[in-house]
């Protein structure tokens, strides 16, 4: 079944050559140009992922992945005029998993489509195996189900940060560097804004309350640390 992609998008003229570009590669496209369509639109396209304009008429970009966060941990590109590090940050920290800004290059947008596809597609085709499920202090994380629950409380995770922690379990006590993980996790080397990662890891240590489930190797990277936990 072709991939279904949504893009919330004002600017008609943008929106359509994206969406042209894509069908190309056989993805299955819906435009939403209003702010406050975008969610009911979302709910009956059911999209694998969406590309987000943050200027919208009616509703804001970052409202409405608030609110789609709060339903769905699927990917989510923003695609922005404010390029500003403040709202790449802010973008980052509602859930967004990865971030262009306008003008960009559409051949590289689809290229980020793909990768952050492959990416979910990969790991959710992992099998069951002894190593399915990591456990370290309060937490479980299941490679399988993508369910991370603290003292059997589920934590919702985006992808990217499950994709992250679970890499980083998998390779217990090894240092990787910010290009290493974004490598790894995104799929992709020449597009890297590496900030992205440390925001991911951030992320990922505030909703398990653990600073030190991933440690930070001064002027090296980061490292799991299974044998103190
Ligand atoms: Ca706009």
């Amino acid at each position: 079944m072709n991939k279904k992609v949504l893009i919330i998008e004002d600017e008609t003229d943008l929106a359509d050559i994206i969406r042209d570009y894509l069908k190309k590669d056989n993805f299955e496209v819906s435009i939403c140009n209003s702010g406050s369509e975008a969610l009911n639109i979302f709910d009956k396209v059911q999209p694998n992922i969406v590309l987000l304009d943050l200027m919208l008429p009616g509703i804001s970009g970052l409202e409405i992945l608030r609110s789609i966060r709060l339903q769905s941990t699927l990917p989510v590109i923003i695609i922005s005029a404010k390029e500003t590090e403040l709202d790449r940050i802010l973008g980052l920290e509602l859930g967004a998993d990865d971030y262009m800004v306008k003008p960009f290059s559409i051949k590289e947008l689809v290229a980020r489509v793909k990768a952050q596809l492959r990416r979910v597609t990969t790991f959710t085709n992992v099998q069951i195996d002894e190593k399915s499920i990591f456990r370290f202090c309060d937490v479980e994380v299941n490679r399988v189900s993508r369910v991370v629950k603290k003292s059997e409380v589920e934590i919702q995770f985006t992808v990217k940060e499950f994709d992250i922690l679970l890499f980083m379990l998998s390779h217990s006590n090894q240092v990787f560097s910010k290009q290493q993980l974004y490598e790894q996790v995104w799929g992709f080397e020449e597009y890297g804004d590496l900030n992205t990662v440390v925001i991911h890891i951030q992320k990922i240590r505030e909703k398990l309350a653990l600073v030190n489930c991933i440690v930070t190797v001064r002027s090296v990277g980061y490292r799991y640390n299974g044998d103190l936990l």
